[in-house]
């Protein structure tokens, strides 16, 4: 291409087709391969309908008629030749007309198409006046749908999300409201607990028969000295409680035989002697827990209980009035 137009302008004609030369120079002169083809006789472009086409006809007509001068200047080109440019010339101004009538008829066709397509559109629209607007609203509606899908999925996502921290929420308040209801109901078994130990008797006798024997003091022949405690005469295997608070020591005593011992808080302690068995032989007991049976081991006549009564350890004093001094008479 670049070489053919080249040839055209440096005017070497008897190596080229002079006709072809001029399509050539044409299409230098309008820069465009396409309607080169267009003047070659190959099948009409769509490049003849172009903007650029528009002017090319002009140019070509300058063309051919520098392309004239050239011709009749030039000593080279037979008549035979010349007629062949003339009959070029005139297909070439034909073409001249043709082209921008067919341009204008394209264009022409163009309008009539599109106003064709008006009419119908528009008669399409006066004719179906509920049909046209709805295909609109449809692809608008169906893109609102998936929005409004996607938003009502969010909207789901995030009810989702609240609803698990609401349970989370929930459940945090039942295990508080748990917690202090299993709070309260401690410090109301503690306070029943201590309502309970206040009411709590601290002194009891030590079996449930009343009446008593030898007293404290008395004189026998069973004692080396004094009697130093008070018989209880109940039978065998009476149970034997706590007459106060204590800590429990159980042992043998040939004089006294099973004998269990309570220190009371202040430290007075009882002794429980001549028992058949002990029921406690270590630990605390409480005031009325059973902690013996009675019996009439050791130095003993028959079964009964011996209780003395050692305030601070030291020497014994009599039971009895220890025991009415502190509300309780077993007589
Ligand atoms: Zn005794």
């Amino acid at each position: 291409m670049g070489d053919f137009t080249g040839e055209c302008r440096n005017g070497a004609y008897s190596t080229v087709d002079p006709e072809e030369c001029e399509s050539q120079s044409q299409t230098w002169r309008t820069g465009a391969l396409a309607e080169s083809d267009a003047s070659r006789g190959s099948p009409a472009s769509p490049n003849l309908l172009s903007p650029q086409a528009d002017q090319a006809p002009w140019q070509v007509a300058h063309s051919q008629d520098a392309t004239e001068d050239v011709g009749i200047t030039s000593p080279g080109p037979s008549r035979a030749d010349a007629r062949n440019r003339r009959a070029s010339a005139r297909r070439s101004a034909l073409l001249t007309v043709a082209v921008p009538s067919a341009v204008v008829m394209a264009i022409t066709g163009a309008a009539a198409v599109s106003i064709s397509v008006d009419d119908q559109g528009e008669k399409a629209t006066q004719a179906a006046p509920d049909t046209a607007p709805a295909i609109a609203p449809t692809a608008a509606n169906g893109k609102l749908d998936a929005q409004l899908a996607g938003v009502t999925r969010g909207a789901d996502d995030f009810a989702d999300r609240a609803s698990r921290t609401q349970q989370r929420i929930d459940l945090k308040q039942r295990q508080l409201q748990e917690q202090r209801r299993k709070a309260a109901e401690a410090a109301h078994r503690k306070a029943e607990a201590a309502r309970k130990e206040a009411l709590r008797p601290k002194f009891a006798l030590p079996v449930a028969q009343r009446g008593v024997g030898e007293l404290f003091g008395a004189a026998g022949s069973m004692w080396s000295s004094r009697h130093t405690g008070l018989d209880f005469p109940v039978p065998m295997n009476t149970p034997v409680m706590a007459v106060t608070d204590g800590t429990v020591e159980a042992k043998w005593n040939p004089f006294y035989g099973n004998m269990v011992i309570v220190t009371a808080p202040d430290g007075t302690e009882t002794w429980y002697c001549h028992l058949a068995s002990a029921e406690v032989r270590a630990g605390h007991v409480k005031a009325g827990e059973v902690i013996a049976y009675a019996g009439s081991s050791g130095n003993s006549s028959g079964p009964h209980l011996h209780l003395e009564v050692h305030p601070g350890g030291g020497d014994a004093i009599d039971p009895l009035a220890w025991l009415r001094s502190h509300g309780l008479d077993p007589t």
